[in-house]
């Protein structure tokens, strides 16, 4: 039986570890081809020869995504090797957690920079194809932060808030041409997300949490609607854990 993405290109940003990583397995297993690009070289390589296991190729891309010159190399790399781009998984992502008076005007810059202006970065290098083909998706691992205000999470909130109001609003300009845009907002993963900046890795606590290939499937289910249908919404919870 056909792969529901079999022959689609997907570029997955923040594919070294965590969610990404297991977005660019999940698209790979329903047939996608896949570039996977983080700042961490070794992850990546090892991440697309697993890929490539699932009979479908994959472009590691090593390159800080908050930088424009690295995201045109990601972008002539990715349209250079596959000649086009269908999915754009907008992923990578940090966040640090405290209270207003605990955060420097540096860890502003670090979330909003990795946070949103990668996600526009990558969204205007990828989008133009898209339009063009008439065909398209762009998913945004936001989260519940971006839906929500929480407490010690000012900067964090505002970086995933920005991204909901850019999805919100590229959707107004992508639906005519039939690119489809959707927000994902889950709540606690259990990742690397945060360790050492409000988060311990070994927390019990982690284990509660929602795993990086339930968001997968999440975006999965997003980018194999059928065509009259899309997606724009998706908010997760781990069960533990209240609205
Ligand atoms: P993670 O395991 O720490 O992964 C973050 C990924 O982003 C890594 O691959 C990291 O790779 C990459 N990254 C960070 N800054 C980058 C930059 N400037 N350029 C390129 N890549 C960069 O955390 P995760 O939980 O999977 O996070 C993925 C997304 O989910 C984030 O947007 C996060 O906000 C969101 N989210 C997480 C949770 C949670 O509880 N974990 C909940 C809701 C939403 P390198 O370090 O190799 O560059």
């Amino acid at each position: 039986m056909a792969k529901r993405l079999e022959n689609k290109v997907a570029v997955v940003t923040g594919a070294s570890r965590g969610i990404g990583r297991a977005s660019a397995l999940a698209l790979a297993d329903e047939g996608a081809h896949v570039v996977v690009a983080a700042r961490t070289a070794d992850d990546l390589d090892s991440l697309a020869r697993e890929i490539e296991t699932r009979g479908v190729k994959a472009l590691p891309v090593a390159g800080d995504l908050s930088q424009a010159a690295d995201v045109n190399r990601l972008a002539e790399a990715a349209e250079g090797t596959f000649g086009r781009v269908d999915i754009l998984v907008n992923n990578a992502g940090v966040g640090k957690f405290g209270t207003l008076a605990e955060l420097s005007v540096e860890e502003y810059d670090w979330m909003m920079n990795a946070n949103m202006r990668a996600t526009f970065l990558c969204t205007k290098a990828f989008l133009p194809g898209m339009l063009e083909r008439e065909e398209g998706w762009v998913v945004f691992v936001g989260s519940v932060a971006g839906l929500n205000g929480l407490p010690n999470e000012t900067v964090y909130c505002a970086s995933k808030h920005a991204q909901y109001g850019f999805a919100r609003a590229l959707d107004h300009e992508t639906r005519p041409h039939n690119v489809k845009v959707t927000y994902l907002a889950p709540g606690g993963v259990d990742t690397y997300f945060a360790f050492g900046t409000g988060r311990t890795e070994g927390d019990p606590k982690l284990k509660e949490y929602l795993d990086s290939e339930d968001v997968a499937q999440a975006l999965i289910f997003a980018v194999t609607q059928p065509p009259k249908s899309r997606v724009f919404l998706i908010g997760m919870r781990p069960m533990r854990e209240p609205l």
